[in-house]
């Protein structure tokens, strides 16, 4: 029997679209329990809110229900590609030419030439044998360790790796270590300890999140051969800008022939879209594609975001000038920061943490940088460790002095108003 729409909604009992509860016993059970927890983690100061942009990702943003002019200081945007002209109509070409996606993991009917080239180019910019793709680098993560590593094996990690390679070790079988942050003895003892296993996989973030700190790669390479392991680093706030030419930490440091295996994103400073991305030796490669979970079991990236990581890549294999002008920028901003009296964790990276103790004071000093038009977020517990709260200010290439200038103003008004300065 036809029933008009108004009549269906009447039937259903909601407006169209209007949400509709579980009923039962075990749904209200749940429901209860849920808010529960929301309710203790907004008691515990630690619930994080989205604010929501109305405009492109870059340097100037505009919130939605808010006014524009934001200078923005807290993306990953690092050399300003993901609004790039070229960037986006590289996107717009592959989505025209390849469509929206390909309705397919890659080993069904997933794989077009667009993404072999882009793992070929990925492979070249790193000077690496062979790349595979993932829907992001949280996946390359989790599934590396697990297709690698049998309980024969040992990984050794830094205490302060990202949550994904945490997660991808505790998916693998093999003996874990986990060694104090950046501390080599540490490191040593573990790696003593770990020689009775077969292999052995030291596992670290290139350059750490939280603090832009950079990992001491040389003495872990040197340790690794000195104890017969192999290096594995995970480059998301490295890959494109760190070193002379971008290609990481490992350029950075002078060991590109000595870390095996690199995870990294094409989320943050290669255009911004999404996915992930191993780099590393061809039968390694080839191992992923066959064993890795996340490669076999999750859809193949959208050619769009295969267009932008691939014009990002070109952009910085012709010339290194927009990494060199980040750095510049860094430069301008951690000294200034300096002179001005704040302590600024870590050295020479685009993450650069104001340093200020307490967790209420970086939440509402990042509430007053927000209403001068510096968008830039305060970290606390448990994102980083008790009596040690901070705002991450990250800098852009596409940041201009005034920029920089405005927000150092900022922070030392802000940092007047609330004693912060040394
Ligand atoms: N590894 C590190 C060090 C990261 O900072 C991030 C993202 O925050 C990831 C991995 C995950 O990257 P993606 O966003 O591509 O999943």
């Amino acid at each position: 029997m036809w029933r008009s729409a108004a009549a269906v909604r009447a039937l259903r009992g909601g407006g169209a679209g209007a949400p509709r509860a579980a009923s039962g016993a075990a749904a209200a059970q749940l429901r209860q329990r849920l808010e529960s927890e929301l309710e203790d983690i907004r008691g515990a100061g630690t619930w994080k809110s989205e604010r929501v942009i109305a405009s492109r990702q870059g340097p100037h943003l505009r919130l939605a229900g808010g006014g524009g002019g934001i200078i923005n200081f807290c993306a990953n945007n690092y050399l300003g590609l993901s609004s790039h002209p070229e960037v986006i109509r590289a996107a717009v070409e592959a989505l025209e030419k390849f469509g929206a996606g390909l309705s397919s993991v890659r080993f069904i009917c997933g794989t077009q030439s667009i993404h072999k080239d882009l793992e070929e180019k990925i492979a070249r910019f790193h000077q690496r044998e062979d790349a595979i793709l993932y829907a992001s680098c949280f996946d390359a993560n989790a599934g590396i360790f697990e297709a690698l590593l049998t309980p024969e094996d040992a990984v050794l990690s830094d205490e302060l790796n990202h949550a994904s390679i945490i997660d991808g070790i505790r998916l693998c079988k093999a003996n874990k270590y986990r060694y104090k942050h950046m501390d080599m003895q540490d490191l040593e003892a573990k790696l003593q300890e770990a020689q009775k296993h077969r292999l052995r996989l030291v596992a670290t973030d290139g350059a750490f999140s939280m603090d832009g700190d950079i990992a001491p790669l040389r003495e872990i390479c040197q340790l690794a051969q000195k104890y017969d392991a192999l290096v594995f680093i995970d480059e998301c706030h490295a890959t494109g800008f760190l070193g002379p030419n971008g290609r990481g930490t490992d350029e950075l440091l002078g060991v590109m022939d000595k870390v095996t295996i690199i995870n990294s994103t094409l989320g943050k400073a290669l255009g911004g879209a999404a996915g992930g991305y191993t780099t590393g030796p061809k039968p390694l490669i080839d191992l992923l594609r066959q064993r890795s979970r996340p490669y076999l079991f999750s859809n193949s990236l959208p050619p769009a975001v295969v267009g932008c990581a691939s014009k990002a890549l070109d952009l910085l294999m012709e010339s290194n000038a927009i990494a060199q002008s980040m750095a510049a920028k860094t430069q301008r901003f951690r000294s200034k920061m300096t002179a001005a009296g704040f302590t600024i964790s870590g050295k020479d990276h685009p993450i650069c943490p104001v340093m200020l103790g307490d967790a209420r004071l970086a939440s509402v000093m990042a509430e007053d940088m927000l209403n001068r038009g510096i968008y830039v977020i305060g970290f606390s517990y448990p994102v980083v460790p008790k009596g040690k709260a901070r705002i991450r200010v990250q800098i852009s290439a596409v940041h201009s002095d005034e920029d920089i200038d405005r927000c150092v103003d900022a922070f030392t008004e802000v940092g007047q108003k609330h004693g912060a300065l040394r």
